[in-house]
């Protein structure tokens, strides 16, 4: 804690240090808000002048003073460590999505509620500059129709994360999932996948394309096509038509548009998740003043319905020499 100063400095340990944790949580946490990063896990080295440690377990046997883990791994390999560091006594921050399946995220969210402790899983898309507006906007209206583009290029905005294509990395439904945690914190309604159909691969285990139905109260009715392989810039959109006109999100969130009215702060040089991260961990700080939790699966069960409902259509191989080992 610096003299003088009216903030105490919360001591906080990164677990993967892979590209969300370098573009995003490291220049948050070190933006002067409530955390201190004391040390990382990482198998390839972490952060340059910062406490490493090769496993989770090495770190929290030698670091009790480590209050809050934040945890940017693959959801694959999310559970077990979050599980050992909430019973090690840590609150806990989770990327999205918050784990590979909605049983391991409800057991994670009554070991917190029984030990006291925060557990966040986080969404950062809901923290982009459009979506509180568009939130209010729609409060008090009826909900018609909504579409979703949610198009990017893999080989862009992911080199080298084979985790993506083996089974819980979700594919398409990795980005994706953004697109539903801004749909499922904004409609003023709840809303349920209908129907999906999910193009996968020959040589992968999770899809690169998916066109998903969804219905909701009083005949509303949504659409969203998603696709990895779209080349240029990426298309992260979402209109919803209401009884009081159209609303449109860009940019990820970003940018709102309703009739009569434009707010957000468009892209700048962070595509889609400028200011998004030092949000999240302002919301950590007060979630840990008010020894409370957040945890909403919704966005998450949304990709598991679309699992379970969707028709599968085997397509072309994918391929990326990024991808080191061959599938
Ligand atoms: P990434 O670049 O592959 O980094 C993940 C890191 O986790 C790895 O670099 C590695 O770090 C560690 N790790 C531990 N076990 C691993 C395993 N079995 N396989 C691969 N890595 C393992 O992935 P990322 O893009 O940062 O994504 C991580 C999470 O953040 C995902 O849930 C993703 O959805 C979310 N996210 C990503 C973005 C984005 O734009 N990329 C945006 C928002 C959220 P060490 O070498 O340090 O051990």
């Amino acid at each position: 804690m610096a003299r003088g100063s009216a903030v105490t400095l919360t001591d906080l340990a990164i677990v993967g240090v892979g590209k969300i944790a370098r573009d995003q949580h490291l220049p948050a946490i070190a933006d002067g808000g409530r955390f201190r990063l004391a040390a990382t896990v990482s198998r390839s080295g972490g952060v340059g002048g910062v406490d490493n440690f090769d496993t989770l377990e090495a770190l929290l046997k030698a670091r009790p003073e480590i209050g809050v883990i934040s945890f940017c791994t693959p959801p694959q390999v999310r559970y077990d460590g979050a599980r050992a560091a909430l019973e090690a006594g840590r609150h806990v921050m989770l990327e999205k999505p918050p784990g590979a399946s909605l049983s391991e995220v409800a057991d994670l969210k009554a070991l917190a509620e029984a030990k006291g402790l925060t557990l966040y899983a986080t969404w950062h898309s809901r923290q982009a500059a459009g979506v509180a507006g568009a939130k209010a906007w729609l409060g008090d209206k009826r909900i018609r129709r909504v579409r979703i583009d949610w198009k990017e290029d893999v080989r862009v905005w992911h080199p080298g994360q084979l985790w993506i294509w083996q089974a819980g990395g979700l594919g398409i439904f990795d980005p994706a999932i953004n697109a539903f945690s801004i749909l499922t914190e904004i409609l003023p309604v709840p809303i349920h996948v209908t129907g999906a159909e999910l193009r996968f691969p020959s040589n992968c285990e999770t899809p690169i394309a998916a066109e998903v139905s969804f219905a909701g109260p009083d005949g509303l009715i949504a659409q969203a096509d998603l696709d990895f392989l779209y080349e240029g810039d990426p298309f992260w959109t979402m209109q919803v038509e209401t009884d009081g006109g159209t609303l449109s999100l860009t940019q990820g969130g970003a940018v709102l548009e309703v009739p009569g009215a434009k707010e957000g702060e468009g892209w700048g040089d962070r595509p889609g998740i400028h200011g998004e991260y030092p949000k999240l961990y302002a919301e950590m700080a007060r979630l840990l003043d008010a020894r409370a939790s957040e945890v909403d699966t919704r966005p998450l069960t949304l990709v598991a319905d679309a699992f379970m409902l969707g028709r599968r259509i085997e397509v072309a191989p994918f391929t990326d020499p990024t991808l080191q080992e061959t599938r």
